[in-house]
C-alpha cells in the first residue's frame, strides 16, 4: 500500500550511481574547483555519448546557451528567431549579447518551434543586403535559430537544417531538455553549429547545477573555451584577449555529471516506461490528448504533459490547483515568452499554437524514480476528477 498522503513531486534527482565515489575522490585529492580530471572527463564521456567531437563544461545550461550564441557571432541589435513556448532562459541568453529574439510558433504536433511557420517568415518578411539576412519591418540582422526540443521531443532538425543551407543563418540547438532523445536516428544536440545541455536539478541528469556545449566545429570548440575562462590569451601570463566569463563547471560538479551520464540510458528506460504507463491510462479519458512522439523521433520524455480539453476539463489551472491539494504535484506547460513583461515588445511572428498548448496542457509527476503505485496514484486522481 501507499502512502495516499505522501507527496508525489513533479520531478526531482535520481542518484544512484558512484556520485557518493567520485565525489569523495575528488575532496581526497584536493580537486574541487575548475580544473580537474572530471572535469575533462565529463566533457569527454558527453562526447562520446552524442557522437561530437567536443564538449565545453559550463556552469549551467543558461550559460551554455550564451556563450554558443556569442561563438555564433550574435552580437548587439541582430536577431535570432527562437520559439515562444519555451523556458525564459532560452530568450533571456539571446538579450545577455544585447540581441533581439523573434518569436516563432510551436508544432502542434511536436510542441517545438514550427519550421513551415519559421520557413514562411524568412521568405514574406525578411531580404538579404549584401550578403546579410535583414528582417524588413526591424531592419535588423537576423543572424542565428534557436529550436528547442521542448519536453524531451526533437525539434524537426533537417528542416532547420535546410533553412540554415538557404540562409546565412546559423543553427544553435537547445537541447536542455532532451540529453538522450534521437532524430532519426542521431542523437540531439550535434546537427547544427552547436548544442546546448543543462545540468539543472529537474533535468534528466544534474550536477546540481551545470551544463555544456557540443560542438563538432574545431574553431567554435577553442572560442568556447576561451570565452568560458575570461578569455585568458596566455596561461603564463594575465593577458585576456577579449571580455570572457566565469563560465567554468567545478570538478566538484563534474565527478557528479560522470556519475550520472553512467546511469543517463537506465534513466531515459525509466522516463519512457512512465510514458508508456501514463498514455495507456489516460489516452480513454474524454478530452486527453497525451504525449506523443513523431515516427522520427525518440524522445526522453525529460517532462511528460498532456493537453486537456477546456469543454470538459475547464481550466488547466484548476486541475493543477486540484493536483496539489492531493498532493501530487503538477506543473503548467512554459508561459508563452512573448506575452512576458521584459518580451511583450519584441516581434513574434503569428504565434497562436503556443498559446493554445499553454492554456490546455499540464505536465504530470515524471521523475527517474516515480514508482508504479506513484504512477497509480496520478492516473487513479485524473480517472476520479472526470
Ligand atoms: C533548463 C533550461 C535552460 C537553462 O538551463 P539552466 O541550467 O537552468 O540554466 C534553458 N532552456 C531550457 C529550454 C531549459 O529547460
Amino acid at each position: 500500500m501507499t502512502d495516499p498522503d505522501e507527496s508525489i513531486p513533479n520531478a526531482v534527482p535520481y542518484l544512484a550511481g558512484k556520485e557518493w565515489e567520485y565525489l569523495k575522490e575528488c575532496l581526497d585529492t584536493n580537486w574541487v574547483s575548475s580544473i580537474g580530471p572530471f572535469v575533462d572527463r565529463f566533457e569527454r564521456d558527453m562526447a562520446t555519448y552524442l557522437n561530437a567531437k567536443h564538449g565545453i563544461a559550463v556552469v549551467t545550461g543558461t550559460a551554455a546557451l550564451h556563450v554558443a550564441l556569442l561563438a555564433a557571432d550574435v552580437g548587439p541589435d541582430d536577431e535570432v528567431l527562437v520559439p515562444s513556448l519555451t523556458f525564459v532562459a532560452t530568450a533571456n541568453a539571446i538579450r545577455y549579447c544585447g540581441a533581439w529574439p523573434v518569436f516563432m510558433d510551436s508544432d502542434a504536433k511536436t510542441w517545438t518551434m514550427d519550421a513551415t511557420k519559421t520557413s514562411e517568415f524568412l521568405a514574406r518578411e525578411c531580404e538579404l543586403r549584401r550578403g546579410a539576412l535583414v528582417n524588413r519591418a526591424t531592419g535588423r540582422r537576423v543572424k542565428a535559430m534557436l529550436p528547442v526540443h521542448l519536453y524531451g521531443h526533437p525539434a524537426d532538425l533537417d528542416a532547420f537544417l535546410d533553412l540554415a543551407k538557404r540562409y546565412p543563418l546559423a543553427l544553435i540547438e537547445d537541447a536542455t531538455e532532451s540529453l538522450g532523445s534521437r532524430y532519426k536516428g542521431r542523437r540531439v544536440g550535434v546537427s547544427g553549429l552547436a548544442g546546448c545541455l543543462s545540468f539543472n536539478g529537474n533535468k534528466i541528469i544534474t550536477t546540481g547545477g551545470g551544463g555544456m556545449v557540443v560542438t563538432n566545429d574545431d574553431q567554435t570548440a577553442r572560442r568556447l573555451r576561451s570565452l568560458t575562462t575570461q578569455s585568458r590569451a596566455d596561461l603564463a601570463e594575465w593577458i585576456h584577449d577579449a571580455v570572457g566569463f566565469n563560465y567554468r563547471l567545478t570538478n566538484l560538479q563534474a565527478a557528479l555529471g560522470v556519475a550520472q551520464l553512467e546511469q543517463l540510458d537506465r534513466f531515459v528506460e525509466a522516463k519512457r516506461a512512465t510514458a508508456e504507463a501514463y498514455t495507456q491510462a489516460l489516452a480513454g479519458l474524454p478530452g486527453v490528448e497525451v504525449c506523443t512522439e513523431q515516427p522520427w523521433a525518440v524522445s526522453n520524455f525529460w517532462m511528460y504533459s498532456i493537453l486537456l480539453d477546456p469543454a470538459i476539463w475547464g481550466s488547466a489551472r484548476k486541475v493543477i490547483d486540484a493536483a496539489s491539494a492531493a498532493r501530487i504535484q503538477c506543473r503548467p506547460l512554459f508561459y508563452p515568452i512573448h506575452r512576458q513583461p521584459p518580451y511583450q515588445s519584441c516581434p513574434a511572428y503569428r504565434v497562436e499554437v503556443a498559446d493554445r498548448l499553454h492554456a490546455r496542457g499540464l505536465s504530470l509527476p515524471c521523475s527517474v524514480g516515480i514508482t508504479p503505485a506513484q504512477r497509480d496514484r496520478v492516473i487513479q486522481f485524473l480517472s476520479h476528477l472526470k
